[in-house]
């Protein structure tokens, strides 16, 4: 018999009208769409033409009415939205629906009064506080574009995004507080940002926090004081209904790092994503409705958080922990599972570093157990983990602790996707019946079994192939290109902010338009689990965020020393992997600095341009290392594979050296510079796993 998700997975791609016409059914539509899928043709400035396709044409929707008025209405306004626990200040805070719901609506009133309307954008620069949730869901009630920016990101990389998006205002706070380093001020930021940018949004409201505040507000330059703002308009009772947009219309931006140096503004369209993140957060999280609580442990910077911190749990009207704080320091390893405890989550989704983090704090999982054995992770049903390749050893241990002290067939689940899909491309759905049936009472059909070292088996919507350099599917077990089919699954972008030309560049000219490129390559196993190995561009992932080497090397080149940089990534055992440069100075350069001051002095400049989240792991220094096409290209691929073999001490393996390279005898110049590296740095660098062997 066929289990439930592959059913589900065939139906949804034989019939996506039926398959997705039921998923928008469970919504509120202003006004309902009369086709589910139109396939299109796109024509180009360029005269490209390629396919295409609309979800929910002609569709009128909003998400904030369907994540907060619709559950009101319904009478669920006691209800819990937000459980906000913030281990930095030692707050916390409980909102329902209802409370919610009335902050959101005078907040409307507050920005309709600073001239935010229906598709200008609106720039969020913020910590995780619920002031963020609503200044979201304030400005989807608009009928607005969010384009929330990661507040760990510096002011250049934070005026980019400025430039790009144009917003018509920034939502910020005073300050972050970034673990247990005290406050951060964001004014520094923001002011340098808006000085550097050419384009300048009118204005900036600025959620004060008592931990440090943002003096003077200067109202001249468009400077506002948020809770000011709020009160006046409360005392006016200002309130703003729901601006419901077409179903195509973007509800946000997000950047992610492309391979150049520019981000790429992801466009999520409002319908697709509401009827697409309505269907997952019940069938791939089992959580369905009041009752039902989701601890998504990611920062709202990043699409993982968008989804199922803030609109998943609340399109279906569950709760939804908004934890400020970090895994481990905050004040020790014990955060999440206290968390879990406290607040009964049901679900709680991390990425695979935030595990790694705690594992080394806390070893012998002291806390974990200490936790389980009361009873306090009895709620609990799954961890979920994306972002990055999870190693099989650590989900079997946290397999093992779910399965002693978790709910009854709890599970983790290793789960992929990115920016640009807007929910998991695979995974294992822990309701498989309530991919045919969203109303379905039948919730104990069991998932299918989990295979630590795989990401699960595609989810609805995603067609997942394995193709070679020339788009022809490979056999089962083989690896390739992982790529996707035409249409997209809802939530999915379709095309980039401002920049057709890009996206198509981006994802569909290298298979001539017949499948998306998502960047990863990996296989698909005889039985249909998905197993992601690596990326196939010059994306380094670290801690699970995407960086771009094009960025990386911008900022290194900055230093006036640096004549020529290339940037790759060297396998990391807590985070994945790490940026490494490799560069070359001008003649004088080494009498001037010490190789130390100069990586230091460029450490400066990259966590200054990009952010700390950005910093080097490691520099080598040295003239004809960096190898090079015929046309001048970087292999950075090259130095790559470099890099990984003497993690694993296997500095004279052959690399893989392409046909085009200007003068092959480079490699063995920085074979033998990594080398001198190592040997110095002994036990710096460390893979998470052992090499993958297919
Ligand atoms: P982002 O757009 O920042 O979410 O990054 C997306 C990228 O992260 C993907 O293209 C993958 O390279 C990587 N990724 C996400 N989830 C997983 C996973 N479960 N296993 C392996 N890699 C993953």
């Amino acid at each position: 018999m066929t289990h439930p998700q592959d059913e589900a997975q065939h139906f949804s791609l034989t019939d996506p009208e039926r398959f997705w016409g039921h998923q928008a059914e469970q919504l509120h539509w202003h006004r309902k769409p009369s086709a589910v899928l139109k396939r299109t043709t796109k024509d180009l400035k360029s005269g490209t033409s390629h396919s295409h396709w609309e979800w929910f044409p002609d569709g009128e929707i909003s998400t904030c009415y369907n994540c907060l008025d619709r559950h009101v209405l319904a009478g669920h306004g006691d209800q819990p939205a937000i459980l906000y626990d913030s281990s930095v200040t030692n707050t916390k805070q409980r909102l329902t629906y209802k409370q919610l719901l009335a902050e959101v609506e005078t907040f409307a009133g507050v920005l309709r009064e600073e001239g935010v309307k229906k598709g200008d954008v609106v720039l969020v620069y913020m910590p995780m506080v619920p002031a963020t949730l609503i200044g979201i869901l304030t400005i989807n009630r608009l009928g607005a574009i969010h384009a929330v920016v990661f507040g760990g990101f510096a002011s250049t990389a934070l005026a980019q995004r400025i430039e790009a998006s144009r917003p018509v205002a920034i939502l910020t706070a005073s300050c972050g507080i970034e673990g247990n380093k005290g406050p951060i001020s964001y004014r520094a930021y923001i002011e340098e940002a808006i000085s550097i940018s050419s384009f300048k949004p009118p204005k900036t409201i600025i959620w004060q926090r008592e931990q440090l505040v943002w003096r003077p507000v200067k109202k001249t330059e468009g400077e506002r004081d948020w809770q000011k703002l709020v009160k006046s308009a409360r005392f006016r009772n200002i309130k703003v209904d729901c601006v419901p947009v077409r179903s195509a219309d973007p509800i946000y931006i997000i950047y992610t790092s492309g391979t150049t140096g520019r981000p790429k503004g992801v466009v999520r369209d409002s319908g697709g994503h509401a009827v697409g993140l309505h269907m997952s957060i019940s069938y791939l999280f089992g959580i369905h409705g009041p009752g039902d609580v989701m601890g998504c442990f990611s920062d709202i910077g990043w699409v993982v958080s968008h989804s199922y911190t803030l609109y998943g749990p609340l399109l279906t009207g569950a709760a939804t922990v908004l934890y400020e704080g970090k895994p481990v320091g905050t004040p020790d390893a014990s955060a999440f599972w206290r968390l879990a405890e406290e607040y009964k989550i049901n679900t709680l989704f991390t990425a695979p570093t935030a595990l790694r983090a705690i594992r080394k704090e806390d070893p012998d999982n002291v806390f974990i157990t200490e936790i389980g054995r009361r009873g306090g992770l009895k709620s609990l049903k799954a961890l979920f983990l994306a972002g990055e390749r999870f190693e099989p050893a650590i989900i079997n241990m946290y397999q093992d602790l779910l399965r002693r002290y978790g709910a009854a067939g709890s599970q983790v689940v290793d789960n992929w996707w990115s920016s640009e899909s807007g929910s998991p491309i695979s995974g294992v759905a822990l309701v498989p019946h309530a991919g045919k049936n969203r109303k379905t009472n039948v919730k104990d059909h069991p998932p299918l079994p989990i295979k630590p070292g795989s990401a699960g088996k595609a989810m609805p919507g995603f067609d997942v192939r394995v193709v070679d350099d020339e788009g022809n599917e490979v056999p089962r077990g083989n690896m390739g290109n992982i790529v996707l089919g035409l249409p997209l699954a809802p939530t999915a972008f379709r095309t980039l902010w401002g920049d057709e030309e890009r996206f198509y560049k981006s994802y569909m000219i290298r298979f001539n338009g017949k499948w998306v490129d998502t960047g990863d390559a990996g296989y698909v196993d005889q039985t249909g689990y998905i197993h992601i190995m690596a990326r196939t561009d010059d994306i380094i992932n670290v801690a699970a965020h995407r960086l771009s080497t094009g960025t990386l090397e911008q900022a290194v080149t900055s230093h006036p020393l640096v004549t020529e940089a290339c940037v790759v990534s060297v396998p990391d055992a807590p985070k994945g992997q790490l940026p490494f440069a490799f560069i070359s100075t001008s003649d004088g350069g080494a009498d001037v600095k010490s190789d130390e001051q100069l990586f230091q002095d460029i450490q400066k400049l990259v966590r200054a341009q990009v952010g700390a989240i950005a910093s080097l792991g490691g520099m080598i220094r040295g003239k004809g290392m960096i190898p090079k096409t015929r046309s001048g290209k970087t292999l950075r691929r090259v130095l790559r594979e470099l890099l990984e073999n003497a993690v694993h001490d296997e500095f004279d393996k052959p690399v893989n050296i392409p046909s085009t390279v200007e003068d092959p005898s480079v490699v063995d110049v920085a074979r033998e510079k990594i080398r001198e590296y190592w040997h110095a740095k002994s036990g710096l660098h460390a893979a998470i796993e052992a090499r993958a062997k297919l």
